[in-house]
C-alpha cells in the first residue's frame, strides 16, 4: 500500500512525483498481513460483471462529446471517503465539460463488482469509473475477477492521495495509541475491526496493523467505509482503520477517539494526532490513491477531454480547499494524466501481487 511508482531505470518503485507525503509499504510486513487475511477474511458479495468493453463510439462521436449525462461509478457506498473525494470533484468537472455528473455507487466485493460494471460498459466516455488502490490488489486477491486492470480500462488519472487515520468507538477504553496496542495484545478475541471488505484500503491497513501488532482482530465486512463509520459512532463496532476524508469531522467533534495517522508526517487539519512512527509503530504506513477510468475502446479524444476537466477541477479552489481540511491533497497535473495513472497501477499491482500470492490469500 504505496505511493510508489516504478523507476523505469530500475524497475523498483520510486517515490510518486510531487506528492505532498510519501508512504511506504513494507514487504515483509504487508506479507504476513495477508496471511492473517487468508486465515480469516472474507468476502461481501460475488462479482458477475463482464469483460467485454463494448464498441467504441469512435474519434468522430468524441467530436460532439458530451451530449448527455455522465455516470461516475463509486465501489463503495454512498457517505464514504471514495463517495466523498468524487463527489466533491464530479461538480468542477460537470461545469467544465458542460454536462451532468450522475454519481452511483455500485457496491460489494471490495470495489470489485463497480470496476466489473464499467469494464462492461459502452466505450462512449458516459459512465466512468472511480476507483482507489483496491485496482491494483484485486487481482491478485480475486481469483475469477471478471476484468483485467491494466487491459479492459483507460486511465484518465490520479486524482487524490489520503492519508488513513486509526479510530475507535467514543467509549472504547484505551485514550492513546500506546494503550491501545496494549489492550489490543491483551483483549484481541473481544474486539471487532470495521472494514469494507476484502481488498478495500480499509481491510489491508486493518492487517497491517494486526500483523504490526501480532493479533487477530474480528473483521466486520461492510459495502463501504460510510455505514462502517455509523456503526463505529453508534458503538456496534469497536476499531476502524479509514481514511481522513471519511474520519476528520468526526473526530473534531468528538464523536470517536482517534489514536493515530499513518503517514508519515502528521496532517494539517489533524494537528494533535501523532503519526504510528511517532506512536511507536513506525512499520504501519498507510495511503490511498484514487484515479479515473473509462472502458478500454473509449476513444482518446473523449479521454483528453475527460482528463483536461479533472485537471480543472483539481485546480478549483474548493476542491483543494475542501480536500486539505479532510487531510488530503490533490494529484499534481502531471500525475493527473493517463501515463501517470498507467504507471501507478502497473507498478502497484506488480508490488502487491506477488505478497499476496506468496500469502496464498484469496478472497474467495
Ligand atoms: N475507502 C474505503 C476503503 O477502501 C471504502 C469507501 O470508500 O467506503 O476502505
Amino acid at each position: 500500500m504505496s505511493l510508489n511508482h516504478l523507476d523505469h531505470a530500475s524497475g523498483r518503485p520510486r517515490p510518486a512525483r510531487r506528492s505532498l507525503r510519501r508512504y511506504r509499504a513494507v514487504g515483509a510486513l504487508a506479507a504476513a498481513a495477508f496471511a492473517l487475511a487468508a486465515c480469516g477474511g472474507g468476502t461481501d458479495g460475488g462479482t458477475d460483471g463482464g469483460t467485454d468493453a463494448g464498441a467504441g463510439g469512435g474519434e468522430d462521436a468524441a467530436a460532439g462529446y458530451p451530449e448527455q449525462d455522465i455516470t461516475f461509478v463509486v465501489p463503495f457506498s454512498a457517505g464514504g471517503p471514495t463517495d466523498t473525494v468524487t463527489r466533491l470533484i464530479a461538480e468542477p468537472m460537470a461545469a467544465e465539460l458542460g454536462a451532468s455528473i450522475i454519481v452511483q455507487n455500485v457496491e460489494g466485493a471490495g470495489g470489485t463488482i463497480a470496476a466489473g460494471q464499467v469494464a462492461g460498459a459502452e466505450s462512449d466516455g458516459y459512465t466512468v469509473l472511480m476507483h482507489h488502490i483496491g485496482m491494483s490488489t484485486a487481482p491478485a486477491l480475486y481469483a475469477d475477477l471478471p476484468y483485467e486492470p491494466l487491459e479492459d480500462f483507460k486511465p484518465i488519472g490520479l486524482v487524490t492521495e489520503v492519508p488513513m487515520t486509526i479510530i475507535a468507538r467514543k467509549d472504547f477504553e484505551p485514550s492513546t495509541f500506546e494503550e491501545l496496542t496494549d489492550y489490543l495484545k491483551a483483549n484481541a478475541d473481544d474486539v471487532t475491526l470495521a472494514n469494507a471488505g476484502v481488498g478495500a484500503a480499509s481491510q489491508l491497513c486493518g492487517l497491517l496493523l494486526q500483523e504490526a501488532l501480532g493479533v487477530k482482530l474480528t473483521e466486520v465486512p461492510y459495502k463501504g467505509t460510510g455505514p462502517a463509520l455509523t456503526d463505529l459512532v453508534g458503538g456496534q463496532v469497536d476499531l476502524m482503520c479509514d481514511q481522513t476524508t471519511n474520519t476528520t469531522g468526526q473526530i473534531k467533534g468528538d464523536e470517536v477517539k482517534a489514536y493515530a495517522v499513518t503517514t508519515p508526517e502528521r496532517v494539517e487539519s489533524l494537528p494533535d494526532l501523532p503519526t504510528t512512527e511517532e506512536a511507536g509503530l513506525p512499520e504501519l504506513q498507510v495511503g490511498v490513491w484514487h484515479g479515473l477510468y473509462v472502458p478500454s475502446e473509449t476513444p482518446d479524444a473523449v479521454v483528453e477531454k475527460l482528463t483536461a476537466a479533472l485537471q480543472e477541477a483539481l485546480g478549483d479552489d474548493n476542491v483543494v480547499t475542501q480536500l486539505g481540511e479532510l487531510g488530503a491533497a490533490p494529484s499534481s497535473q502531471e500525475d493527473a494524466t493517463p501515463e501517470a495513472l498507467r504507471e501507478q497501477l502497473a507498478s502497484q499491482t506488480e508490488l502487491w501481487a506477488p505478497i499476496i500470492k506468496d500469502a496464498g490469500v484469496t478472497a474467495q
